[in-house]
């Protein structure tokens, strides 16, 4: 095997990372020189100027959390406006932003360094572990980040790998990272696995369907801010309150002490009932103790785990809409879920047994090496699609949204519809390109617009088909075509399709469950007031003709039920869908004898001719 044939695969975890690489078909994750083989995502900036990463940086943290980095994930490729404003970020150092908001730490000693610099001294470092391991130099990385890291944080995550003297061959998702550490053993089956990684920093979820050398994302839902840390601040101020100690709230920068102690006492719960609890010498110089059980923890942390039970539903849900009862395995990654109470509750939820086949340290990391392994050919191919985020299609008659390729379609994806022209002799319409959930398409994005001339006719005598296409890349290409005369025009948007700003996403989903009810109204309404606008002025003209070949009584109860409609429309501030739609199905009804004279009369003309 050459040199250049290796490349690593890399877990850049927001608390813990690690290293792998593929050898002899298999994935191993690689040992420092103390046998190690998970590295803290800590860095130490010594005054010396040595810098140093790991086991010994998060000792070096409690010492001089002014001089150390920690979860420096949370801030990569952030902005001083996308920043949570408190509650996060646990990087010990204050954080400051330039005029375009980019943000740096600001160490003791006037050091100043970036996110993507600090990233980059944790790859350098695991780079180093993996040259070690290998005796070979390495310069080649698959490097994973979360599902829902935006462009901007992948790319800075690209940086930092290149800072590293690296050269970055893919970035991919951790969750899918995980599901390919697990397919390898379980390739055969056609199956649907759902992967849960709770880390420190993130939440993921992802559905994923496997073929037999085939992964598809059908789903994913996560939260870049819930974990493990969530879990220590919350203990922790569960222990001031219970030692009594008086004085603020913890938040991450304040008490390194108490939060690597909530840590340890959190981490020690997973495996025993209750845990002794020591701080000698805290608060003004005072030594406290106290002793937590699991069942408080519990208490305390039941609610962080509860918020992943919705993400979860949703992405179940939106799973080819088939549920939970389409899921195979439920995989829990992330050292989080180590914690028995996410595990008791996953399996009330769910009703699925959780699996733990995969070790929750590494899952992630070995499946880095498998597409690692894969990219250097030393596995055979296997492939990963992506999905579409948010919903794609047209704006139509009456304002309303229609979806021509749903959310979480897989793609490449094609699809499309044939539409006609709404008023007589038009010459063009304006097809308007939405992105979203809600029914209205004034609530949706506006990704674009194309203007289609067609021949002149009836109403809807011209046929437009219009075409959505999205490429590999996530390119979306729309095509619209006059039937008639077979010219083509195309418009082409590109980023937006797949790639969007994981908050946007997870704001426009919830608004449209927010809204679905009015929005579901609206839509109702609208396409019932379409349908009155087109009955009234039939039956009008339809009494005008036949009208005295009715009885009298026929003809009144036709203008009463038209009555109704008319009036349903006229107070059109309530928006009574539900009895529009009535009174348009009463008004149908009606004219039955109408219509079917129309019919005979329009017959019998045809037979005098
Ligand atoms: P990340 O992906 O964010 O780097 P990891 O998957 O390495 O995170 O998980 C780290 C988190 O797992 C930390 O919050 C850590 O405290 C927690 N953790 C590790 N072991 C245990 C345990 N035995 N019980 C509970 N939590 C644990
Ligand atoms: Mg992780």
């Amino acid at each position: 095997m050459s040199q250049e044939e290796v490349i690593v695969g890399i877990d850049l975890g927001t608390t813990n990372s690690l290293v792998g690489v593929v050898e002899s078909g298999f994935p191993i994750i690689l040992a420092d020189e103390n046998g190690k083989r998970l590295c803290p995502s800590v860095v130490h900036y010594a005054e010396s100027g040595k810098i140093t990463v790991g086991e010994e940086a998060r000792r070096q943290q409690i010492l001089q959390p002014d001089r150390t980095v920690s979860s420096v994930k949370r801030l990569i490729g952030q902005t001083a406006d996308s920043l949570p404003k408190s509650g996060h970020g646990d990087h010990s150092s204050p954080v400051e932003a330039d005029d375009h908001g980019r943000l740096s730490l600001q160490l003791a000693g006037g050091l100043t360094q970036n996110p993507a610099e600090v990233s980059s001294q944790i790859l350098k470092h695991l780079k180093k572990v993996a040259e070690d391991a290998l005796e070979t130099e390495v310069n080649r990385a698959v490097i994973t980040v979360p599902a829902y890291f935006n462009n901007r944080q992948r790319e800075e995550t690209r940086k930092a790998g290149e800072m590293a003297g690296f050269t970055v061959e893919r970035i991919i998702n951790e969750p899918t990272a995980a599901a390919l550490a697990y397919g390898l053993e379980n390739l055969d089956e056609a199956e649907t696995v759902a992967v849960y990684d709770l880390g420190g920093g993130t939440f993921d979820l992802s559905v994923l369907k496997m073929q037999e050398g085939l992964f598809e994302v059908i789903a994913t839902a996560g939260d870049t801010r819930l974990g493990g840390d969530d879990i220590d601040l919350e203990l922790a101020n569960f222990l001031l309150l219970k030692m009594e100690i008086s004085g603020d709230s913890v938040n991450r920068a304040n008490s390194p002490a108490l939060l690597a102690l909530a840590r340890e006492a959190k981490e020690a719960l997973s495996r025993e009932e209750s845990f002794e609890v020591r701080l000698p010498f805290f608060a003004e110089g005072k030594s406290y103790e106290t002793t937590v059980t699991r069942e408080e923890l519990d208490g305390v942390i039941g609610p962080i785990i509860e918020k992943t039970r919705n993400l979860c539903v949703r992405a179940f849900a939106e799973a080819e809409n088939k549920g939970v009862s389409e899921i195979d395995h439920l995989i829990l990654v992330g050292g989080s879920t180590r914690i028995p109470l996410v595990r008791e509750l996953l399996e009330k939820w769910f009703g699925l047994e959780p699996n733990l086949s995969q070790h929750p340290d590494e899952a992630i990391a070995l499946g880095a090496a498998v597409q690692a392994g894969i990219l250097c050919g030393r596995i055979r191919q296997v492939v990963l699609l992506d999905v579409t985020p948010l919903s794609l299609g047209i704006e139509t008659f009456g304002g309303l949204m229609n979806i021509i390729i749903p959310r979480n379609s897989t793609i490449p994806a094609k699809a499309g519809e044939l539409f006609t022209n709404a008023v007589a002799n038009q010459k063009s319409t304006v097809i308007r390109v939405l992105q979203g959930e809600r029914e209205m398409a004034r609530d949706n994005w506006n990704l674009g617009e194309i203007e289609v001339p067609f021949q002149p006719g009836q109403k809807g005598s011209a046929r437009v088909g219009v075409q959505f296409a999205i490429d590999q890349n996530g390119i979306l290409e729309v095509l619209t075509r006059d039937t008639a005369t077979g010219e083509d025009h195309i418009l082409e948007i590109r980023d937006s399709a797949v790639d969007v700003e994981d908050t946007e996403v997870e704001k426009m989903v919830s608004e449209s469950i927010d809204y679905a009810f009015d929005d579901m109204n609206e839509r109702i309404w609208t396409e019932a007031t379409m349908k009155s606008r087109e009955l009234l002025p039939a039956v009008e003209t339809a009494l005008e003709q036949v009208g005295e070949l009715l009885a009298a009584e026929e003809t009144k109860s036709i203008s009463d039920a038209a009555e109704r409609v008319r009036q349903l429309l006229e107070n059109s501030e309530e928006k009574d869908a539900v009895r529009l739609k009535k009174a348009n199905a009463e008004l149908d009804e009606a004219t039955q004898t109408l219509a079917a004279t129309l019919v005979d009369l329009a017959f019998s003309q045809s037979l005098e001719e």
